[in-house]
């Protein structure tokens, strides 16, 4: 069985030379008689591993000294907690709910504080990024601890194609699908996190990257469990128990193969041509629609849809005899999703692209 081409939401496709290399090192890693799953996270070749992770990272990025690097496990998902237990220190802050990971995240919150709803797209089924001058007009009232967004909303399709304006109060994101999939400036965030699963790697890593005066002398809320408390994690350097190692080794190779390739500008434009490739062959469809309102295209997550649920079923059975996975859509959506994250190919997209037009040709008449 070939590698097929694989369009799944997370865990997602990885670079092929990436897990190859992991392959080659798995029994005997450089040498030193074991593997990396088998070591210590205190040995001196995994602090390497670990150390080498976060400074390739920063170059890929740009972090800023005053910003600080966590590699956490609990996903995304124990982050909604997180988020609310170290940052409200005045107990209240904003949410932009754009999708069912910003919901769940506000939900979460509600448990630890007041959080405040400033937009939400709930109403037309999510298909947009709502109108954010709401969000920039509560904000410059001063008295939020951080405003939250998911900047890419992996079930629904859509991304901000601009950040909410929201003066000096923090800006918080999760950025999990569309991580390292263009240039991040981070100097305009106070915290962002994604789930590696998507685009940086294995799952069971969560990457955050957060600015020193937010983390502060501990976490808001004194219950807060040792783990999810920022200021011990990165005064232990992510290891103030054992960290999943072969998971960040794995998301350390995949920020040396962007870098490899040409780094985030670059990765920017090969994805922007995977987007327009799909994107102009689901416009020129007439069966097949987009889902998502173009001007809240998501570069990461494509999500379209055909009259009947029986002829999304026939779209997703004719893909797999072309050796295209990953296709269907999630549930709360329904019709089809391509994810088209980093280690998915423009071959790949072409394949996706040129089955999209024969289905839609093919049906047409029905
Ligand atoms: C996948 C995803 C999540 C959930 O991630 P887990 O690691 O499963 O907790 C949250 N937010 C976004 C934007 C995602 O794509």
């Amino acid at each position: 069985m070939p590698r097929v081409h694989n369009f799944s939401a997370g865990p997602a496709a990885l670079p092929e030379c990436v897990l190859k290399e992991a392959q080659r090192e798995l029994l005997n890693y450089h040498g030193c008689g074991m593997s990396i799953l088998e070591m210590s996270h205190r040995s001196a070749q995994f602090s390497e591993v670990i150390q080498d992770a976060e400074d390739t990272l920063r170059r890929l990025i740009g972090i800023p000294q005053n910003y600080h690097v966590l590699f956490l496990q609990g996903g995304a998902t124990l982050e909604f907690a997180g988020i609310p237990m170290n940052l409200m220190r005045t107990g209240r802050a904003g949410y932009v709910v754009s999708g069912n990971f910003a919901r769940l995240a506000w939900q979460e919150a509600t448990k630890y504080g007041t959080a405040e709803v400033l937009a939400s797209s709930e109403d037309t089924n999510f298909d947009r990024i709502p109108d954010l001058a709401p969000v920039a007009e509560r904000a410059a009232a001063g008295d939020l601890d951080y405003v939250y967004i998911c900047q890419n909303n992996t079930i629904f399709g859509t991304m901000y194609h601009e950040l909410p304006d929201c003066g000096s109060t923090p800006l918080v994101a999760d950025v999990s699908s569309c991580f390292l999939s263009l240039p991040l400036d981070i100097k305009r965030y106070g915290l962002v996190y994604a789930g590696a699963q998507k685009n940086a790697g294995p799952a069971g890593i969560t990457v955050i990257i957060v600015r020193d005066d937010l983390v502060g002398a501990g976490p808001a809320l004194a219950c807060c469990p040792s783990y999810l408390n920022y200021r011990t994690q990165v005064d232990k350097n992510s290891m103030m128990n054992t960290p999943n190692t072969f998971g960040i080794y794995l998301c350390g190779k995949v920020f040396h193969w962007i870098e490899d390739t040409g780094g985030l500008h670059a990765m920017e434009q090969r994805n922007r041509e995977k987007a327009d490739l799909l994107y102009g062959a689901l416009d020129a469809c007439t069966v097949l629609r987009p889902t998502a309102d173009p001007a809240s295209r998501s570069l990461a997550n494509v999500t379209f849809r055909s009259p009947s649920s029986e002829l999304d079923a026939a779209f997703v059975a004719g893909a797999r005899e072309r050796g295209i996975e990953g296709i269907k859509g999630h549930r709360l959506v329904g019709g089809m999703r391509a994810s088209i994250y980093n280690a998915v190919s423009l071959e790949d997209v072409k394949v996706l692209a040129s089955y999209i037009e024969d289905f839609d040709r093919s049906h047409r008449s029905l």
